[in-house]
């Protein structure tokens, strides 16, 4: 009644539903994570609740400042409260002193709605209304951009009024729940509202409805006045504690998804909008001492409370009533400073010059595939795997990193036909280094050069999809990469493996080469011609070792059992014309075979028992020892060449 006399035409404040949102305390139940200092018990003291503490008790016996009293509700605020919380994005919550104790969010609300009407209109609307130019003036300062027949800024009252009144939904009821739900989000729990607060305020505060009545005659604002003032009045008296601006800070800092309930509260590109005008309005006229003192997005409100946000890291909320000429809390500010000063949090504190990303390179000579080539392809790929570029990449990707690997890539241009990124130790992928690595594919496609990438998290694939990259991009993992790579260069020079066509004879396996005529007279009766199908077990792990095979026609896959899965893991491919469980023949006795070998495709394979050759050794000892000293020979060519390859790698 008092206020429809004072008024007139005010829209009737109808108490919207109660929202269910159970999901919210059952997450709060169960799954946060608390850090609370408890003096009593020593398990609960961390490195960082130790210095929060430090910090709290350093500035707990500040009294300057008052409580706000020009909304006569406000006057009551016990001027000792003091709560500090800081929350990261992975849900870590660290908190001292009155962080539990609720209060109203005031001019803290103008960042999370002017967030939600650009969610509404887009920006170009939403900069056509409001500006974004600190005024440099109090944040209740009758002032305007009257070039552009806005108000500067959304985080001064005359911006975040006009902000409001855009707000869009069906009547006020509709509208006041849509804020709110936005604000829930960001808290990760139901939000309620003080009622006394809204009401004080809403019956005392002239000089807002002042502005909005400029900003109406003016035709900055439209619509139902006194609806948007009632819905501007009551976003400023929901009630939060310094932990609830902390988790709201940390979902600023952490693009816009809860911490907590692990949902997107606003959208990424908005997240970036709010942060800006904090940065430079958010304090009001203490906003660029505030950038040059502190250093970190910031909002304030005359009930005490302060957020600041440092992205990527952690979300600070901190409440104490008592509050500068300005209306920012005194220790609240006292604390950032203290905390930005410590840790230099500040933006702009030097950044360590950024290292290359290259963590060390090989090509396809130094390192190959798993995969078993042939004496002559092997003797090809020894020279031309130099073709073959690797780039083991470590650490996080951005513009800086980047660029000191486009100047390798450069530098190598020359010789690289196939380029290889692992991305295996790679960290963070930022949106430059999607950017470049995109510029570093349109590159290498003007070289003639094949980039592939392996390794890579799942997320910064599908980033780079979106970018215009197509699957042949990526391979599953560094082996097939060298492996496609190796078969290209085989493909050239017409070496491919011998796969579909005949079966080649005995004569033509890779350790016959230097044998005789006669010598394969003697040696022939000892092998039987045996055939396989797709997906038979040739050898079995655990099996007992005695016989080795020669590949005539198909191809098989070594493979082992990984423990406790089903997985297999490939160890290699054999292709014909090699030789297989032959080192069971440098140890007959004890040997059991220590992998799987499966036909992939139909097989032959030659096959001696190792029991064949007492008869060799006996009737022509020489032609046994010369076949002994040839399988001696390519094992002491395997050590060589995984020898080489491990010098290459730890490098
Ligand atoms: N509701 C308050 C007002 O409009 C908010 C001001 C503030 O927190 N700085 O005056």
């Amino acid at each position: 009644m008092f206020l429809v006399k004072l008024y007139g035409n005010v829209v009737p404040y109808v108490k919207p539903p109660n929202l269910t949102l159970v999901k919210y305390e059952e997450i709060e139940e169960k799954s946060m994570n608390y850090h609370t200092f408890d003096p009593l018990n020593t398990n609960t003291i961390s490195p960082i609740l130790t210095c929060l503490t430090d910090i709290y008790k350093r500035y707990q016996p500040i009294n300057e400042g008052n409580v706000a009293t020009y909304i006569p509700e406000l006057a009551k605020a016990n001027p000792d409260l003091f709560g500090i919380c800081i929350t990261t994005p992975d849900g870590q919550i660290y908190q001292v002193g009155e962080s539990q104790h609720s209060f109203t969010i005031q001019s803290i609300s103008k960042p999370f709605v002017y967030g939600l009407a650009l969610g509404d209109h887009g920006v170009e609307k939403i900069m056509s209304k409001v500006g974004v130019e600190p005024t440099g003036e109090a944040f209740n300062s009758i002032v305007f951009d009257e070039e552009n027949n806005r108000p500067y800024n959304p985080m001064v009252n005359a911006g975040a009024i006009a902000t409001t009144a855009l707000i869009k939904g069906e009547g006020y009821e509709q509208r006041f729940n849509r804020i709110l739900s936005m604000f829930e989000g960001f808290a990760g729990r139901s939000l309620t509202v003080d009622e006394a607060v809204f009401e004080s305020e809403r019956s005392t505060g002239h000089r807002n409805r002042a502005i909005a009545y400029l900003e109406l005659n003016a035709g900055m604002l439209e619509g139902n006045l006194e609806e948007h003032l009632d819905l501007y009045f009551r976003q400023c008296s929901i009630l939060v504690t310094a932990k609830d601006l902390a988790v709201m800070a940390a979902t600023l800092a952490n693009n816009g998804i809860n911490p907590i309930t692990q949902q997107q509260a606003v959208n990424p590109e908005e997240v970036r909008a709010i942060l800006s005008v904090m940065a430079s309005c958010g304090m009001y006229d203490f906003s660029g001492e505030w950038l040059y003192r502190i250093g970190l997005p910031a909002k304030s409100g005359v009930g005490g409370g302060i957020i600041a946000v440092l992205p990527g890291q952690f979300g600070i909320g901190t409440f104490s009533p008592l509050l500068d000429p300005r209306g920012n809390s005194v220790r609240g500010i006292k604390v950032c400073e203290e905390l930005s000063q410590r840790f230099k949090f500040h933006l702009f504190d030097s950044h360590p010059v950024s290292q290359t990303c290259v963590s060390r390179t090989y090509t396809g000579a130094m390192v190959s595939s798993r995969r078993q080539r042939r004496a002559f392809q092997r003797d090809f790929l020894d020279q031309a795997g130099e073709k073959i570029l690797v780039y083991e990449l470590k650490g996080d990707l951005y513009f800086a990193t980047l660029e000191k690997l486009t100047r390798q890539l450069q530098s190598n241009q020359q010789t690289a036909k196939f380029i290889v990124l692992d991305g295996r130790r790679v960290g963070n992928v930022n949106s430059s280094a999607i950017t470049l690595l995109s510029e570093i594919k349109q590159w290498c496609l003007s070289q003639e050069i094949t980039l592939m990438l392996t390794g890579f998290e799942p997320k910064t694939t599908v980033r780079l999809k979106a970018n215009g990259w197509t699957d042949e991009g990526f391979v599953d993992n560094i082996d097939t990469a060298l492996e496609w790579c190796e078969n290209c260069l085989l493909a050239e020079q017409d070496y491919q493996d011998i796969t579909v066509k005949d079966q080649l004879s005995l004569e033509e396996m890779d350790i016959f080469k230097a044998f005789t005529a006669e010598e394969m007279t003697a040696i022939a009766p000892l092998f039987s011609e045996v055939s396989y199908q797709p997906k038979d077990f040739i050898i079995r792990e655990g099996e007992k070792s005695d016989r080795l095979f020669l590949l005539a026609k198909g191809m098989t896959t070594v493979s082992l059992q990984l423990s406790q899965t089903e997985q297999r893991k490939r160890l290699t491919t054999y292709i014909p014309g090699i030789a297989f469980g032959e080192l069971a023949l440098f140890d007959i006795n004890v040997s059991q075979r220590t992998a799987d070998i499966v036909a992939d495709t139909e097989v032959i394979c030659y096959v001696l028992e190792f029991d064949r050759l007492k008869t060799l050794l006996k009737t022509k000892p020489e032609v046994y020892i010369k076949l002994l000293q040839t399988f001696g020979k390519t094992l002491v060519n395997t050590i060589k060449r995984a020898t080489l390859e491990i010098r290459s790698l730890s490098v």
